[in-house]
């Protein structure tokens, strides 16, 4: 019997536990628990009458002993974490300390400084080994189906990989001015950093959406799309051997650019505090609060999301040149579970590599990212989740 601990009461967070609620034979026992009890409750009351039993708690996860108490009290196997990417480090000391398994989606970052990096969590390796419990860092969709995407590939079509770009296109349109499609301070943290990838050995720093190509993608269409700097360039970098170039590209409308342009001009997506009538206030906390709410944009988002890897290295001394990718509808994702596709494209793969751990065929101790693991279990279960995945052995190539 399974008894699993969701931490975040989120939009990835609904999807995880509807996915969980969908495969009651794994997931037979479920609490959530979040900062505010609330969401979590309004998720269970959804839910409830299936067969997954649901319960719910309370719980800080930047205060460790909090964890860890709640842990004792409910006694789960593993603790999927889809709060946010700053509890990471405390929810695996909490995981330690009672001897539970750990999953997260997003590596930790500092508050006061975005730095993405695994460094932080790369560091527990021994002491999760040591322990014998398993942590699986990533295992969303970007992070996560791209690091399996590429360990796919590797496994079956190369002998080496020399170039993989990821592309991250979402052609969605929820209709407001400005919106963001996961929590509006990571993921403005993410896309105001420095652009940076990976050739020859070395990182390669580029200024904040600096370089821009047009990928014509399968269901897309032409789109403008901008290099960023995003975790799997790290841990891939790592991992697939012989790999000379990786890079990582998003769409962005015209539109997105121009407010964000505006929002940094005036200093709102600072993450400086700033004094506001007696009290400290961090400007993109607070703009954070202003925005429309990432996870009630999934009844007014239309379109598709399409994420993939384009990957050419050598077989057989021969080129080769695959592309590997998923098309993803919102709404078809809102009339599933209630939720646009950025949260059910990360929501899918966090159960997929839950399940996968609870049948012990992703179970080995230490602190792994998800192209460390066999790629096969997880491709099929892509397949049976909601995210079928297609093969292009001819895919444009973009320099
Ligand atoms: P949301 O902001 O919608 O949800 C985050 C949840 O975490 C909220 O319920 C929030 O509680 C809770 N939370 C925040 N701080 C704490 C705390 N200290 N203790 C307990 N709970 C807390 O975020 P998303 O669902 O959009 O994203 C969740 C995670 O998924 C993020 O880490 C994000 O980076 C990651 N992600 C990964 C992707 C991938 O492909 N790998 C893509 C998209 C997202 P409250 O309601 O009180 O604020």
């Amino acid at each position: 019997m399974s008894r699993v601990l969701i931490i975040g009461a989120g939009g990835v967070s609904n999807v995880v536990i509807n996915k969980c609620c969908m495969n009651p034979e794994i997931f037979e026992e479920i609490c959530i628990a979040s900062r505010t009890k609330s969401k979590c409750d309004a998720i269970k009351e959804k839910l409830d009458g299936g067969k997954t039993v649901i319960t719910t708690a309370a719980v800080d996860a930047d205060n460790t002993q909090e964890v860890i108490d709640l842990i004792n009290d409910y006694k789960p196997e593993l603790v999927i974490n889809v709060a946010l990417p700053y509890q990471d480090l405390t929810i695996m000391d909490a995981c330690l300390a009672t001897g539970v398994h750990y999953l997260d989606t997003a590596n930790y970052e500092p508050p006061e400084t975005p730095k993405f990096e695994y460094k932080w969590q790369w560091a527990y390796k021994e002491k999760f080994e040591k322990a014998g419990l398993t942590a699986i860092l990533g295992c969303g969709f970007d992070p996560g189906v791209t690091g399996v995407f590429s360990a796919y590939a590797l496994k079956h079509y190369f002998e080496e990989i020399h170039y993989i770009d990821i592309v991250d296109a979402n052609a969605g349109d929820h209709g407001y001015p400005f919106a963001t499609n996961f929590n509006p301070e990571i993921n403005i943290r993410e896309i105001t950093a420095k652009g940076r990838y990976w050739e020859e050995g070395n990182w390669v720093e580029t200024e904040p959406l600096e370089i821009k190509r047009v990928y014509d993608l399968p269901e897309i269409g032409p789109k403008d799309t901008y290099l960023l700097y995003h975790e799997e360039l790290e841990s891939l970098a790592h991992n697939i051997t012989g790999i000379k170039r990786i890079r990582f590209f998003m769409t962005f409308s015209q539109n997105y650019i121009n407010h964000l342009t505006v929002l940094q001009n005036v200093g709102m997506t600072s993450i400086e505090p700033i004094e506001y009538e007696g009290m400290k206030i961090q400007p993109l906390q607070f703009l954070k609060a202003v925005l429309p709410d990432p996870s009630t944009l999934g009844p007014r988002t239309k379109g598709k999301t399409n994420i993939g890897c384009i990957c050419t290295g050598i077989k057989d001394g021969k080129e080769v040149k695959y592309y590997v990718y998923n098309i993803c509808d919102h709404q078809e994702c809102y009339k599933e579970v209630g939720s646009q596709a950025i949260s059910y494209t990360t929501g899918v793969p966090a159960m997929i590599g839950a399940k996968l751990l609870l049948e012990g065929k992703w179970k080995k101790p230490g602190v792994y990212n998800v192209e460390e693991f066999n790629p096969d279990p997880f491709m099929d279960e892509l397949n049976k989740q909601g995210l079928p995945w297609h093969e292009d052995f001819n895919p444009t190539l973009i320099d």
